[in-house]
């Protein structure tokens, strides 16, 4: 057994912060996701994370539910190449400094996420709209540009789709390789990750903005469900769009809804 306690961080703070968060993204009431389904995680300094165990549910997890994990030893497992899966269960035991559980392979994407710089708050869901439409032949529709103002306001222009890979460390090594493109061709890393036939991560500065930003992706995802059902989704001009995302009192919206 490893105990949270350590000078570096104060865990008691995190892994409130982190109850809280998975509450708000596992409430039945949002329909984000169903029984032990997604996962949440939190930084707790430069180099750790509290992530979800495998097998809890978010909605009734407590502290017993929560692993930390070391950022650095995940990100070298990644960037090692393929790996048995037994080397990935032991590597994810080595890394874990804070808990009694085992991490679970997702953990792993987490990682992923929680490594770009302003990136604290990460949730995993596999909510129904979205699913809908990344279970479908016209999940291409979630990339082709933005319906609404508020959709850019709050998830940014550009996302990233991933096709369907075996989750663990194969999805997190393509995820890896995918964001470094999405960040060199945009110059900002994407605050949705839509995973074909699985679900989306949300990468936020809080885990208010982590939630809000899966909250609009659901929306996005109703929206065009509907769009699709009367004929074909229009997007915002290409100069519309720019012109939301760049605007200061949009701006201004941003900050204040991440403090949120
Ligand atoms: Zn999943």
């Amino acid at each position: 057994m490893k105990e949270f306690m350590n000078n570096q961080t104060q865990p008691g703070d995190k892994l409130a912060e982190i109850i809280r968060f998975s509450r708000m993204i596992g409430d039945p009431q949002s329909d984000l996701t169903i029984l032990a389904e997604g996962n949440t995680s939190v930084r707790t300094t430069e180099d750790r994370m509290l992530v979800k165990a495998s097998g809890a549910n978010l909605y009734t997890s407590g502290e017993q539910d929560f692993v930390e994990v070391d950022l650095r030893m995940l990100m070298t497992l990644i960037k090692s190449g393929p790996a048995s899966d037994e080397h990935v269960t032991s590597a994810l035991m080595e890394a874990t400094v804070g808990g009694t559980k085992r991490p679970s392979v997702e953990s792993l994407l987490h990682a992923v996420c929680q490594q770009i710089p302003g990136v604290t708050a990460v949730a995993h869901t596999h909510p129904v709209p979205v699913n809908a439409l990344l279970c479908s032949d016209k999940a291409s529709y979630l990339m082709q540009g933005s319906m609404f103002p508020d959709q850019i306001v709050v998830m940014g222009k550009a996302q990233l789709l991933i096709p369907y890979i075996d989750p663990g460390l194969p999805l997190a090594q393509e995820v890896l390789a995918r964001l470094a493109a999405h960040i060199h061709e945009h110059g900002s890393h994407p605050k949705v990750i839509y995973l074909l036939n699985h679900g989306m991560f949300a990468l936020g500065s809080t885990p208010e903005e982590a939630l809000q930003i899966t909250q609009m992706a659901v929306k996005v995802s109703r929206v065009m469900l509907g769009a699709l059902s009367v004929g074909t989704p229009t997007f915002l001009a290409p100069e519309n769009a720019d012109r939301i995302h760049t605007r200061p009192d949009e701006e201004h919206r941003r900050a204040l809804l991440a403090k949120f």
